[in-house]
């Protein structure tokens, strides 16, 4: 196959040459033609109006500006150094100032010549100046591409100095779209593009860059990112189905005795509507042949330990084992204390594996596995090592899924010969936009409905001078027969900072609630294993009144009397964390209440944060906000736009666009799921030449 156009390497590019390449590439990742189509401008301005320098009031908008450069001059040395320029019009004059690039810039410039200046003014000292704008000679050249619609491209000062200027960048792009817009493939199936309503994508590509006009604008914008949001969509799904299609797990299909005698002797209450349906979507996947590959999302509290269980159960009953895996050893041990709990009398053999399990009782439990015997797992990381080896292993439960990569999962998959059944949970709620393109390759179920007779916890935010009310309150509830969380940041354990705060918080609390009376449990990160697990034993059996601990409670510890959660420098924390950690009350009947401390000084989005909390409990609004305020980047730490390759489109904005996206690659892949028809050949081809990296998709 001869190369395509596109993939020419941009030094070709008439006027470029292998060293300028060579910056492009360093500087902005630009290689072949087609990364540079791909630049696209970040914003377009209207270059036919030219400002006087008086009519400057504001530094809201970017101005272009027409003029005389009266002086020029350099002021300070070294790395303070700056130049100056003044520029003069008929109606003033106002400042140019430069700190990068001086020599070049001053080379360029001769006072007494007229110029075009654009750039956003700023406000220094009373007067508006201009930090960095561009500046062209006003010769003729420069007059003639004065369109009301003008690309702007974002550059660097390096660039700039190779003459990568904003204006040049103008250029480039208008010999490189003469020379390639032709040769653009679509890469659309004929129908998908008539019935989507999009523009043709070559000219996607030349009205993005020249827009004919502002509709022909919008529509140029939103083909390039349909396509980019799309294709993501055409690829999980185009996995999903390959999956089902080729990797048969064994199909569950029986319901015997284990969960027949669970549901009707032993389950202590009955499950919710959510559990049911979700119970019934399981059942379906188990049952089907095919590999279960499900998220269960559900907020703190909503009972999935529940579902695992019976879902666990369904495969004792087709004679196969199951393992949950939990992310922290505390967090494992709960899960098996409430599993054996739960279970009480029934015959069930069911072992705890972490990495403190004795070496007697590891060989054993390797033995029970091996043999058969042993029919459900719990455990940590340590699932994972070679020397587990199971008999018949049928369904892997992954608790608090962020926490473990893809690979950690997939060893799972291979201590069986045929792959076993995963189900995933996590009560980090994952926006629907989020969900749709990380997890577009795994089925979802959502337990949306917490037991009965759960109050939501009241929640309020209080500032130091509160300290005393809040004393006052905990002692109140505490004569009720509660008890209290007092939570402190400590997310560097080695911040002395912080450190320090929990000391003198751990001070302050022992003072105002002194034994005899009441009793203070402290955990944090520093104490031993088995101090930690003891100090929390204290509280779990009420012997203590109030834990005292850094944020390793987050996961794991369930009091159901425990009805006061205070979190000290609340602003410290993230959205999804404090979530996490009011879930640790509201668990039993009575009403909980959860107090955010924070200093005075509050960044907007330390303010924010706090409010979501006191307005709502809902685990998805309070995800949503969380997205808004970082950005998707920052979920679970996947760099989300690099990741999925989205340039142009954004996960927040273009919800719409998304669905449309998903609905279409579902319309596709239903009637031709391999794409073989020689209508969808162009969607295959621009699949299988998109550099994505799937590896890190789940
Ligand atoms: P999650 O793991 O989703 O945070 P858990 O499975 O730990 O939640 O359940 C939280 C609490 O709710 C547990 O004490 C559990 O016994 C209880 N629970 C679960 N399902 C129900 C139900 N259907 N009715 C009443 N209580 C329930
Ligand atoms: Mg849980």
């Amino acid at each position: 196959m001869t190369q395509h156009i596109l993939d020419t390497p941009v030094e070709y590019l008439k006027g470029i040459g292998p060293s300028r390449a060579e910056m492009l590439r360093k500087e902005i990742g630009v290689r072949t033609f087609g990364d540079l189509l791909q630049h696209y401008p970040f914003r377009y301005v209207d270059r036919s109006k030219f400002y006087s320098i008086s009519e400057i009031n504001s530094d809201a908008a970017w101005v272009q500006l027409k003029g005389k450069i009266t002086s020029i001059q350099t002021i300070g040395t070294g790395r303070t150094a700056r130049l100056v320029m003044t520029l003069r019009d008929n109606t003033g004059e106002t400042e140019l100032v430069f700190f990068q690039g001086l020599k070049w810039i001053a080379d360029k410039v001769k006072t007494g010549s007229e110029y075009i200046v654009f750039g956003k003014p700023s406000l220094f000292q009373g007067r508006y100046n201009f930090t960095h704008p561009d500046i062209e000679p006003a010769d003729e050249e420069a007059q003639m591409q004065q369109e009301p619609l003008q690309p702007y491209y974002s550059t660097t000062e390096k660039l700039k100095s190779r003459g990568f200027t904003p204006r040049n960048f103008v250029r480039i792009m208008r010999t490189l779209l003469a020379q390639t817009w032709k040769s653009i493939p679509e890469t659309l199936s004929p129908h998908v593009l008539r019935m989507a309503q999009l523009m043709p994508r070559a000219e996607a590509f030349v009205n993005v860059h020249f827009p004919r006009d502002p509709h022909s604008l919008a529509k140029a914008r939103e083909r390039i990112k349909f396509d980019e949001l799309f294709f993501i969509q055409l690829q999980l799904l185009r996995l999903k189905h390959l999956r089902l299609e080729k990797v048969r797990s064994r199909a569950f299909m029986r319901v015997g005795s284990y969960l027949n005698d669970f549901y009707h002797s032993y389950l202590p209450f009955p499950l919710t509507g959510a559990q049911k349906r979700v119970m019934h979507e399981i059942r379906a996947d188990l049952g089907d042949g095919k590999q279960m590959n499900r998220l269960l999302q559900g907020d703190v509290g909503s009972g999935k330990t529940l579902v695992a269980l019976m879902s666990m159960l369904i495969t004792l009953d087709n004679d196969c084992q199951a393992c949950l895996m939990a992310p922290t050893e505390i967090l494992a041990a709960q899960h098996f204390k409430t599993i054996t709990n739960l279970l009480g009398s029934m015959p069930v053999q069911v072992a705890l594996l972490t990495g403190s399990t004795r070496k007697k009782e590891r060989t054993s439990i390797h033995e029970g596995l091996l043999s058969g015997q042993l029919q459900i797992l719990i455990g940590t990381h340590a699932l994972i090592e070679d020397q587990v080896q199971f008999k018949n292993l049928g369904l892997v439960v992954i608790d608090e899924q962020h926490r473990f990569g893809v690979a950690q999962r997939a060893r799972l998959w291979e201590k069986s010969t045929v792959p076993p059944h995963v189900l995933v949970m996590t009560a980090t709620p994952i926006p629907r936009t989020l969900a749709m393109t990380l997890y577009g390759d795994l089925d979802v179920s959502v337990i949306d409905e917490l037991p009965p007779g759960r109050k939501p916890v009241k929640t309020y935010h209080f500032y130091e001078k509160d300290r005393f009310k809040v004393f006052r309150f905990m002692k109140e509830q505490i004569d009720q027969g509660r008890q209290v969380y007092v939570v402190y940041p400590l997310i560097k354990e080695s911040d002395k900072l912080e450190l320090q705060a929990l000391n003198d918080g751990i001070d302050i609390v022992m003072q105002h609630f002194p034994l005899p009376q009441y009793h203070i449990s402290i955990v944090h990160g520093q104490l031993k294993p088995g101090d930690k697990e003891s100090e929390m034993k204290r509280f779990v059996e009420k012997k203590t009144h109030i834990m005292v601990a850094t944020t390793v409670i987050e996961v794991g510890v369930d009091v159901p009397n425990a009805s006061v959660m205070v979190i000290e420098n609340a602003e410290r924390f993230g959205l999804s964390q404090l979530h996490q950690l009011r879930g640790r009350v509201g668990r039993g009947a009575d009403q909980s209440h959860c107090i955010l401390m924070s200093s005075y000084k509050l960044t907007t989005d330390g303010r924010k944060r706090l409010e979501t909390m006191v307005r709502t409990t809902d685990g998805f609004e309070i995800a949503e906000v969380d997205l808004h305020l970082r950005g998707p980047g920052d979920i679970q730490g996947t760099q989300q736009s690099g990741l999925v390759g989205l340039k142009l489109a954004n996960l927040i904005k273009d919800e719409k666009l998304l669905r449309m996206a998903r609905e279409f690659a579902f319309r596709v892949l239903d009637e031709d799921p391999r794409l073989e028809h020689p209508e969808n050949q162009p969607m295959l081809q621009h699949l299988q030449s998109s550099e994505f990296d799937w590896g890190k998709i789940s």
